[in-house]
């Protein structure tokens, strides 16, 4: 139960459920003083309590963007990590794969970085990359 002094020292902030289609206004209550969740509303399930506080505590994002690829039909590779990662380093993971280029042919699911920027997620590429006019045969390539 809470107290009308006690209600002063709690802060509520509001997220947007991500975690599916109907997109529930989700509110975490922290008290200040000592910096604990004391109670998250507007969820419809378990999934967006857990979203609610993680996006309180340490906000997380899985980083999808793409990579440079030689050999192929596309100069892009369309990538993403293999979890979240903190909300906080995703524009430096996106900054460091900027040098990262690849050669096709280049499956789904083939990891592109093992554990990019420490973070403990792999970059996988989310698409199959064949060899420019080819059935996905290696071919030559002079990325780096
Ligand atoms: S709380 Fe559950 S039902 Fe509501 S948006 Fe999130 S995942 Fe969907």
């Amino acid at each position: 139960m809470t107290t009308t002094s006690d209600k002063s020292m709690v802060q509520t902030s509001t997220y947007l459920c991500i975690g599916c289609p109907l997109g529930c206004r989700l509110e975490v209550d922290e008290d200040v003083g000592t910096h604990t969740l004391v109670e998250v509303r507007g969820f419809s399930c378990k999934r967006g309590k857990e979203y609610a506080a993680q996006e309180h505590v340490a906000p997380q994002r899985t980083v999808t963007t793409t990579v440079a690829i030689a050999g192929a039909a596309w100069v892009r590779l369309p990538v993403k990590s293999s979890k979240p990662i903190a909300k906080s380093r995703v524009q430096e993971v996106c900054r460091a794969l900027r040098a990262v280029h690849v050669c096709a042919p280049i499956h789904l699911g083939d990891v592109i970085v093992v554990d990019v920027m420490s973070t403990g997620a792999d970059i996988v590429a989310t698409c199959d990359m064949p060899v420019l006019g080819s059935t996905g045969g290696d071919a030559k390539c002079n990325a780096s």
